[in-house]
């Protein structure tokens, strides 16, 4: 395929309301960053408000257009005059929200102009969460998807096979013969900043409206329909009006109306003669100039039906569904709101929300529950494809799958490993596990990382077959890179793995299917090698062509050939389906597999003692913890730990602060893993700032007044002291430079950091300074090892530390944060297999 990708693509947004422009500017932003792709959005009404406070960068064009007051046809008008402007300008995508009438007005103009689908794409967009919306928003949805072909869900639940949405309560919108993508986004961002707001300018934002002496102050977050005007909000007054004094005399309701509602007034006319009937309700009509501003300002938060409402529980607001009857979205589904639709229901909700404190400890817990519930995906820019129907057809083989970025050329394809499972005849199972390939364009700290993530995958394998490298026929150099990976990665496995080592090679058509110029470069490279005698000859090399491989999917997708392409196609087929039999014949004939215990190396027990560096110092701190209390207090009452297993993209930001509980008053700072994607999902703090955990560990209290409790502790302890400097021991002998590669080092500053700051933090801290005193008195012991000996990579005795490695492990109470590890990576593992059949 040639590589003349024209250079603009240009994708058009065009949007009336509010709600999906905020999402279209995050679109534009990710999307101009990631391809730079040409952007124009055109928005009207609320959404160009929206979109001018929205900061977009500056190459992406924001132009306006008017709807207002204009009669259908005049829409109609000013539809088609859209239309020819991107035609105009060669827009290959426009993307349209759905909720508003000219929406369903331009979707039907573009259906009448047939333009054909290999020129634009018109993709229609439904930033609502919920698969049902009641008040109008449903009923325009499956107006405006009748006349469109392709439909965008925020929700990626909702762009699966199987789901539904709807127009009304029981009524379906076909989606038959429709393409349907979802991308998985909720803005989450906003919600994280509006988080800092509330801390940085809740005070100041109700001083400037005189709200400081409120002790209660409830936004009612407005709707814009029938049904909200007619029935749910003048429901919520009535029953608001009867419900006793006491519960209302101490809070001031804000009616925040919606921007499209202001004009027409009618909930705000509704609330002044509900609160002029009854003296005893503080209410006013807000002026605060954004829903934002009213969720900095909130205690609590109270609506009908809003898609802002999973943001108010992810901002920690206790919030209430008040109407004449639930609406069964996200937060009624799953337990995260009260409800009320009479008087009792009211005044329980009230009162409770009176007295809950916000953030409770469940904030996390929360979150999983709500990304799910609403299809959020952290990496969701790499769902969009918006700008892919270039000039040069991309043919998409199978499913769509974000692990793989073809959208950055020169970084490496695969992110991250993953297994592929083949099953051949009945009994054989073939796994393959797909690697992030070295020499990455964004450099050897890249190529490091994926170092580690590969070592971490395999490292849960009980055994190996084989070790493929890839390679190209006519490489003109193996790279320093590819050198020193090859050599770490053997290194890791030991000596042994040589005999498990295959090459394959690709496009080889070109070369007669061998490995061409690469031979002689790589028994070159190979020879020196710290291991030597890896084979290499016919019977471990293997040539493939892929070029056979897109020729079939190139047919499947319509694109034809001459007959002499066909011919050169079809032979490479063959030999391609002749080298993949020899292939699987050499692995399940005469390779033996390489089981996990053989792997014993320097490397790989280095791995091993990083794996467990935290399980051992989290113990060494706590067995600390006891013996202080048992000694300064001669307290019996004991703090356990908890190891719970957490995501795979969790992290801990060193920055930011975290909660802190007292234990038989002994402080300690609570585990709050950040979801760390290309940025991390909770805070602002870069990627340094942020350490990958494996596990976090929750606390209790038990008593245990045995004496010969006591006295295990004190065994234990030095039995995991002694090991540790065992450790450092070898960790001095075998690494160049210590100082980055010691793990015990820089968690035991950590710690000691997180109790100087306890320290400071709090005054009743007497047992917290012992603790920080201990760790210190580790350290110094610890880091001593590399004056006193002085050992050398010789005097190792390898299989000396692998029995370390396995005493220790079976402690209790670190094989239990082990075991956590374990499922961690476990599940990990299955996230990233997929069967082919
Ligand atoms: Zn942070
Ligand atoms: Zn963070």
């Amino acid at each position: 395929m040639s590589n003349n990708v024209p250079s603009t693509s240009l994708v058009c947004f065009i949007v009336c309301d509010g709600g999906p422009a905020a999402h279209f500017a995050a679109f534009a932003t990710n999307l101009f960053h990631q391809n730079e792709l040409q952007i124009i959005i055109y928005a009207t009404g609320p959404a160009l408000t929206k979109l001018k406070d929205s900061h977009l960068p500056n190459d992406i064009q924001l132009l306006s257009f008017s709807i207002e007051n204009f009669d259908h046809e005049q829409q109609e008008q000013v539809a088609t005059q859209l239309i020819d402007n991107c035609l105009k300008q060669g827009t290959r995508t426009i993307i349209v929200d759905i909720g508003n009438k000219f929406d369903r007005i331009f979707q039907a103009v573009s259906s009448k102009r047939n333009i054909p689908n290999d020129i634009i794409h018109f993709w229609c967009y439904y930033d609502n969460p919920e698969p049902y919306v009641p008040g109008g928003y449903s009923i325009k949805t499956e107006e405006t998807i009748k006349s469109s072909q392709y439909i965008l869900f925020a929700n990626i639940n909702l762009a699966k096979s199987n789901s539904i949405i709807y127009s009304l309560p029981e009524k379906r919108i076909d989606l038959t013969n429709k393409i349907v993508e979802g991308i998985g986004y909720y803005p989450v961002i906003e919600v994280e900043k509006l988080l800092q707001q509330r801390e940085i300018e809740k005070d100041s934002l109700r001083a400037h409206y005189g709200w400081t002496n409120i002790q209660h102050l409830f936004v009612y977050f407005g709707g814009n329909n029938d049904t909200y005007f007619d029935q749910a909000f003048p429901t919520f007054l009535s029953n608001l009006s009867h419900i006793d004094k006491n519960i209302v005399q101490d809070v001031l309701f804000l009616l925040h109306q919606h921007p499209a509602a202001k004009k027409q007034n009618r909930d705000g006319l509704l609330f002044q003669e509900c609160l002029s009937k009854n003296n005893h309700i503080q209410g006013i009509i807000s002026t605060l100039r954004t829903s934002d501003q009213a969720q900095i300002v909130a205690d609590a938060a109270l609506y009908y039906q809003t898609s802002m409402a999973p943001q108010f529980v992810l901002l920690g607001l206790p919030t209430m569904q008040v109407g004449h009857e639930t609406y069964h979205d996200v937060l009624v589904k799953f337990n995260l709101c009260y409800t009320a639709t009479n008087a009792t229901e009211l005044v329980v909700g009230l009162t409770q929300m009176k007295e809950r404190s916000e953030l409770s400890d469940k904030t996390q817990q929360r979150k999983e529950l709500i990304y799910n519930a609403i299809g959020y995906t952290p990496d969701w820019p790499n769902n969009l494809h918006l700008g892919d129907n270039f000039d040069e057809r991309i043919v998409k083989f199978g499913d769509e799958d974000p692990n793989e970025d073809h959208d950055h050329p020169g970084q490496s394809v695969t992110q991250h490993c993953r297994s592929y499972v083949f099953t051949i005849g009945t009994r054989t199972k073939l796994r393959l596990i797909d690697t992030p390939g070295m020499g990455d364009t964004r450099g050897p700290d890249q190529d490091d990382l994926n170092m580690q993530h590969i070592l971490s995958f395999i490292n849960n394998l009980s055994h190996l077959n084989a070790i493929c490298i890839l390679l190209k026929p006519n490489e003109s150099r193996l790279n320093f890179v590819f050198r020193s990976y090859f050599s770490q990665l053997t290194d890791f496995l030991g000596e042994n793995i040589r005999n498990n080592i295959i090459f394959c090679f690709t496009n080889t058509r070109a070369t007669f299917f061998t490995p061409g110029n690469t031979a002689p470069l790589l028994k070159e490279t190979l020879a020196n090698l710290p291991i030597k005698h890896i084979p290499f000859n016919k019977s471990n090399t293997f040539c493939f062509d892929n070029e056979s491989f897109r020729y079939l999917i190139a047919i499947q997708n319509g694109i034809n050939f001459d007959d002499f392409q066909k011919e050169e196609y079809q032979e490479s087929w063959i030999n391609s389906v002749t080298e993949s039999n020899r292939l699987l014949t050499h692995i399940c004939g005469p390779l033996k597999t390489y089981p996990y215990i053989e792997w014993k190396s320097i490397n790989h027990a280095q791995f091993q003692i990083n794996q467990i560096s935290r399980p051992i110092l989290e113990t060494i701190r706590n067995l600390f913890r006891n013996l202080i209390l048992y000694e300064e207090k001669s307290s019996t009452l004991f703090i356990r730990l908890y190891p719970i297993v957490v995501l795979h993209s969790s992290t801990m930001c060193t920055k930011c602060k975290r909660m802190m509980k007292n234990y038989n008053e002994f402080w300690i700072y609570l585990d709050d893993p950040h979801t760390f994607s290309d940025k991390c999902l909770n805070c602002r703090c870069s990627r340094r700032r942020h350490i990958d955990v494996r596990y976090k560990l929750d606390y209790e209290l038990s008593d245990n007044a045995n004496r010969q409790f006591i006295d295990e502790m004190k065994s234990t302890l030095y039995q995991v002291k002694q090991t540790i400097l065992e450790f450092r021991d070898f960790f001095v002998a075998t690494s160049r430079t210590l100082k980055t590669n010691d793990p015990f080092l820089s968690l035991l500053n950590q710690m000691i950091e997180e109790e100087n700051q306890i320290c400071e933090l709090k005054t009743n801290n007497s047992l917290n300074l012992i603790l920080y005193k201990n760790l210190n008195q580790f350290k110094e012991e610890y880091e001593q090892i590399q004056n006193v000996s002085i050992p050398n990579k010789n005097s190792i005795n390898l299989n000396k530390i692998y029995k370390l490695i396995q005493q220790i492990s079976r402690i209790d109470i670190i094989e239990k944060q082990i075991d956590v590890i374990k499922q961690y990576h476990q599940t990990y593992m299955n996230e990233q297999e997929k069967e082919v059949s």
